[in-house]
């Protein structure tokens, strides 16, 4: 029965998180049993974007700095790192507060930007995956995911935190490659089952509700929750927000998507009581996922009355372009206007693949996510 460690931390002091980082891995039996002296171990938070800590877009560096400190007195190899939505590890990483700890510590960056094709049979979508040479030169992966709601797969947090072991922009060929979000997020247990992170940590003291994975809002949910089981942990980030985990395509089987992993009852709890800590009123999209890229023979116009599209406010969009290079089909969905002197970015939703890497990466919240009348009518 996979276990899910929950504990109660209602700030980001250091000792605060320390204590509580430190109860939480004795609940799931130490550190001791999960690895061993001398193995080199990389710590893979979410570094989405170089944004502040406070707007915790990305894992909050405090934890960072307990984990780092945890470990070092143990006798291990730490490395960081993450592939960002765009730019370098290291400058995303400094602008999040994130290399200033690591710095401190004496603990490098993991090499994100050399690409390793790993064999991989077991794969249900994918036999070879392009990792970033920081995993594949590890022995063992801490993951220290960021609670955030998310446009596309309702939650980013356990399971999809390992999509950024796959350097920059092969992340967005797989979007391209995998349309569907039924086998985007096989595609994501794919990865873990290859990389199988040893320990998995998520950062929900605040937490990003709303607009995410980076432009939605902070809401407290004074949590920290431990597993060696990503679907498990999201399971119970389903539960702390109240969503039905059946909305959440990663908490599906690989091998037939109309089965979920677990329920529930599946799952043994440990910890601070989670009654305590659930927040029914988490802004996150509470419907099932729509499959755009699957949806039969649909003429793709009818597909775009009915299914949810990005839209731009161009009342907010500061014309940084950032969704327009974040675009991976070819010709881009989103681009310049060729003529006029419109300066906003505008849609081609004929190509439009609705992977939401625009959504995303949009660093001024200007992008959501809107259903047309008719496709809110049919649903109801
Ligand atoms: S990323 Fe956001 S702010 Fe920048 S151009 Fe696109 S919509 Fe506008
Ligand atoms: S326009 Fe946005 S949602 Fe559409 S394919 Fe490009 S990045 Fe993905």
């Amino acid at each position: 029965m996979p276990k899910v460690v929950i504990i109660k931390c209602d700030s980001y002091d250091h000792s605060r998180v320390l204590d509580s980082l430190k109860r939480g891995i004795d609940l799931l039996g130490g550190i001791s049993a999960l690895f061993s002296p001398g193995e080199k171990i990389l710590i893979k938070p979410n570094i989405l974007a170089g944004d502040h800590p406070d707007k915790n877009v990305t894992t909050h560096p405090a934890v960072l700095a307990g984990l780092a400190d945890i470990f070092q007195g143990n006798d291990y190899l730490l490395s960081y790192g993450d592939s960002p939505g765009f730019g370098s590890l290291k400058r995303a990483a400094e602008r999040a507060g994130i290399k200033r700890v690591f710095d401190d510590r004496g603990i490098e960056a993991g090499d994100f930007e050399t690409i390793v094709n790993v064999s991989f049979q077991e794969g249900v979508i994918l036999k070879n995956i392009p990792l970033a040479k920081g995993v594949t030169s590890s022995d063992a992966i801490i993951s220290v995911s960021k609670m955030k709601a998310h446009g596309f797969t309702r939650i980013t947090g356990a399971v999809k935190n390992q999509f950024g072991c796959l350097p920059g922009l092969i992340k967005g060929e797989f979007h391209v490659k995998m349309p569907d979000i039924i086998d985007f997020s096989k595609v994501l247990h794919d990865i873990n089952n290859l990389v199988k992170p040893r320990l998995f940590i998520m950062d929900g003291i605040i937490a990003m509700e709303g607009n995410g994975p980076r432009g939605g809002n902070n809401i407290k949910m004074n949590t920290l929750l431990f597993s060696t089981d990503p679907i498990a942990l999201d399971m119970v980030f389903c539960k702390l927000v109240d969503l039905n985990p059946e909305f959440v395509p990663t908490m599906r089987s690989c091998t037939n998507e109309d089965l979920m992993v677990y329920t529930h009852d599946d799952i043994e709890l440990a910890g601070d009581k989670i009654d305590d800590l659930i927040n029914s009123k988490f802004n996150v999209t509470r419907k099932k996922f729509e499959r755009f890229a699957s949806a039969g023979s649909f003429p793709t116009f009818l597909k775009n009355l009915i299914s949810p599209k990005p839209v731009i406010d161009y009342n907010t969009c500061k014309n940084c372009g950032k969704c327009v290079l974040q675009c991976p089909t070819d010709p881009k969905s989103l681009n310049w206007v060729d003529a006029g002197d419109f300066p906003y970015p505008v849609y081609d939703y004929k190509s439009c693949i609705r992977c939401y890497c625009c959504q995303e990466m949009c660093p001024h919240n200007s992008i959501s996510i809107k259903t047309p009348l008719l496709g809110k009518l049919i649903r109801r």
